[in-house]
């Protein structure tokens, strides 16, 4: 255990990181200095409350590294070529994360973590692997990026068996000592590449999780770059590669056998050569993508000596969050599904691969993407496609290359009321036993605070359609 009593920790960032991790180290007898590069009325007031805790803070000046700082500790969004990060690492300062510091301040008996990363379907697979650990009497939680904050899972009061932990690779790019009982990337695509710098630092950090796994590196057979990720990772003895695939399972695997969901990779009774473990009807939504992360969720259950009913019975009592593929209502024989979490092209392209035919509604903030794969791949689904956002161009473009005989209706809007308009062309276009789909592919800020806003303005205006007729 550390040492912290009059440590010069220096916490880059207020904010939902930032401020609990400063209250922490300062109650620990660290001296510790907020840096914040904003100096607006709400960090303002943050910062009176710090103060007054004993805590100094800096405001519009997070990038001069304090005299004398011992350690950063920084909010896993902020870049990593900060002049901040620059002047520590000339130091030699070390610089954690949030994540990190939660791994250096867990207790001795602390519960084993059993990690997600990917660049979809995080989230999910980890609310999947919570549900099956806790069918099998097992006291956990999910946490990291979502609901519980590791570190109140580490340092509060509840003691758990075991974690199921979600990673962004922002964190993991600041967790350079965290090792974990086993771990799961579930896939790489080109994303946040302005932050990582490049496809390779970005599969560089995500790799980051595997390093030291003690039992198991669960990856994608699909997505040949996890496997790569796991085959350059130092683990522990005995540490086993641990794959998963919609196709039959291979050895050491995981899969799909019919309409079973099978594991060859655990299976201790030697007259067996795999394991049942659940129908794919049990996992909900049934579209290919949930397929595979409940196979990831699985993996790593069954890493951590989970019996196959519970791996069942987690699943089946597993439910979506909201906006992820949501079923909202069937009107007139049109089912209407909410993806709004879809903000960018490959989880789109999961969610278009689960239905057919397709009344596709899309657009928003493009952050750079181009269109054109995730559009010549779906054309043959689309019926229809509605249109809206800021940059929606982009995607009209792609589908007069790639499909020019889907029609298109082009909504030149981006205010909030302009979902209801797409709902009603939507369903225009749709025939009975279609599927409209909100699948935007696109961030959502230019038109809605947030995905959720977004998907709730679809769920609102599709409830008014089966209502009254009329979005
Ligand atoms: P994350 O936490 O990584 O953002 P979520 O579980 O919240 O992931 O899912 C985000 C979106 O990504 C979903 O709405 C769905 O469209 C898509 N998605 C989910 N799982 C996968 C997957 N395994 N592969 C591709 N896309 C996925």
């Amino acid at each position: 255990q550390l040492d912290w009593n009059g440590k010069r920790v220096t916490v880059a960032g207020l904010g939902v990181s930032g401020i609990p991790a400063a209250r922490v180290l300062h109650g620990l007898g660290a001296l510790v200095t907020v840096v914040n590069d904003g100096d607006d009325e709400r960090s303002r007031a943050q910062a009176a409350e710090l103060e007054a805790e004993g805590i100094t803070v800096r405001l519009g000046d997070g990038a001069t590294l304090p005299a004398g700082t011992e350690l950063i500790v920084t909010t896993p969004g902020w870049r990593p070529d900060k002049p901040l990060f620059t002047a520590a690492a000339e130091a030699g300062v070390e610089i954690w994360g949030d994540v990190e510091l939660a791994w250096r301040l867990r207790g001795p008996d602390a519960a084993p973590w059993l990690a997600v990363t990917g660049t979809n379907g995080k989230t999910t697979t980890v609310r999947m692997l919570a549900s099956i650990l806790e069918a099998a009497g097992l006291r956990t939680a999910a946490v990291g990026n979502i609901g519980v904050s590791l570190l109140d899972a580490v340092l509060g009061e509840e003691t758990y068996d075991v974690l199921a932990v979600e990673l962004s690779s922002y964190q993991l790019h600041w967790a350079p000592s965290v090792r974990v009982h086993s771990a799961a990337v579930l896939n790489l695509a080109p994303d946040h590449l302005d932050w990582h710098g490049s496809m390779e630092a970005y599969a560089a950090d995500k790799g980051r999780i595997y390093q030291g796994n003690q039992v198991a590196c669960v990856y994608n057979v699909a997505d040949k770059v996890t496997e790569d990720l796991v085959r350059e990772a130092d683990v522990e003895e005995g540490c086993r590669a641990i794959g998963f695939t919609l196709g039959t399972p291979g050895p050491s695997e995981l899969g799909v056998v019919e309409d079973l969901l099978v594991d060859r990779a655990f299976v201790p009774d030697r007259q067996k050569s795999a394991q049942e473990l659940a129908e794919v009807s049990d996992v909900q939504p049934p579209a290919p993508h949930n397929i595979a992360n409940a196979l990831a969720a699985a993996a790593l259950a069954r890493a951590f000596g989970v019996e196959a009913k519970a791996v069942r019975d987690g699943l089946k009592a597993f439910r979506p969050d909201p906006h992820r593929i949501e079923l909202v209502e069937e009107v007139q024989g049109v089912t209407y599904v909410d993806d709004s979490k879809a903000t960018n092209t490959h989880a789109a392209e999961a969610s278009l691969a689960a239905y057919d035919p397709i009344v596709w509604i899309a657009g928003g903030l493009a952050k750079g993407a181009t269109f054109d794969e995730l559009v010549e791949k779906s054309a043959k689904r689309l019926r229809g496609a509605v249109l809206i956002g800021a940059d929606r161009a982009l995607i009209r473009e792609a589908l007069a290359r790639h499909a020019p005989e889907v029609p298109v209706v082009d909504l030149d809007r981006t205010d909030t009321g302009a979902m209801s308009e797409a709902v009603r062309e939507a369903a225009r276009l749709a025939r009975a036993g279609d599927t409209v789909l909100l699948a935007p592919a696109c961030a959502s800020m230019d038109m809605f605070t947030n995905y959720n806003k977004r998907g709730e303005a679809f769920a609102d205006a599709v409830r008014a359609l089966a209502a009254t007729g009329d979005a």
